[in-house]
């Protein structure tokens, strides 16, 4: 089931669209501003994103450079969603890359076909997608290899996939037990002390860039692109 985040502030447009997609047999999320668009976003991975252009708190093209900046939303697919009058966002938008907009008022028919198009693009290219990046870090997927200032680190593979994770949801706070799911499988917090063991090791081995491993009290830790 693919689940599509709708960031648009016009809850009846948002709701009616939430509504058709469930219909298909899609998972909806709604975000009525930029801000907590942006926030779903990065915590709930959604396949695809409807992105409103005029929003309150941070306006589509601004949300979609974030969107584009973060590693793990950089290749979610974007529809822009655009009132007649705003070619100029609209033009901006597609030069920025989104993959696809939608004018309104749009026959909710019509949305779920370019959203089921745009859909089938990504999982063509998902194949072929072999690498990630975040700051000096270069993981080669298909190796299990991260490169760090093009040099390859020597990393266990639990510590690969620790730090994989944390560079996917860069820039964003990673809770303890999902790192202890994500990397070890593990659905309680009772192995916290084998995480901190882990990152402190893993740490050791970033060298000049072990303060992109931050801790964050009470939570988890956050990986931190390099400015
Ligand atoms: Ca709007």
């Amino acid at each position: 089931m693919s689940k599509i985040l709708i960031i648009e502030d016009e809850v009846d447009i948002a709701d009616l669209v939430s509504l058709h997609l469930r219909r298909e047999g899609f998972e909806a999320v709604q975000a009525n501003d930029g801000i907590s668009g942006l926030n779903l976003a990065r915590t709930e991975a959604p396949d695809l994103i409807l992105l409103d252009l005029m929003l309150p708190g941070m306006d589509g093209v601004r949300l979609f450079k974030e969107l584009r900046r973060f590693p793990g939303t950089r290749k979610t697919p974007v529809i822009m969603l655009t009132a007649r009058a705003q070619t100029e966002d609209r033009v901006a938008g597609l030069e920025l890359g989104a993959d696809d907009y939608i004018t309104k008022p749009f026959s909710p028919k019509e949305l779920i076909l370019r959203i089921k198009v745009a859909l089938k693009r990504t999982e063509r290219t998902a194949e072929a997608v072999e690498s990630l990046s975040a700051g000096s870090f270069r993981f080669d997927l298909p190796a299990f290899v991260c490169y760090m200032d093009n040099l390859p680190l020597e990393l266990t593979l639990t510590e690969y996939k620790l730090l994989l994770h944390l560079c996917e949801k860069a820039d964003t706070p990673c809770e303890r037990t999902e790192l202890l799911r994500a990397v070890w499988g593990y659905s309680d917090a009772a192995h916290s002390r084998t995480l901190d063991t882990h990152v402190k090791r893993l740490r050791a081995k970033l060298g000049e860039h072990a303060n992109c491993i931050e801790t964050v009290r009470n939570t988890g830790y956050l990986f931190r692109i390099p400015r």
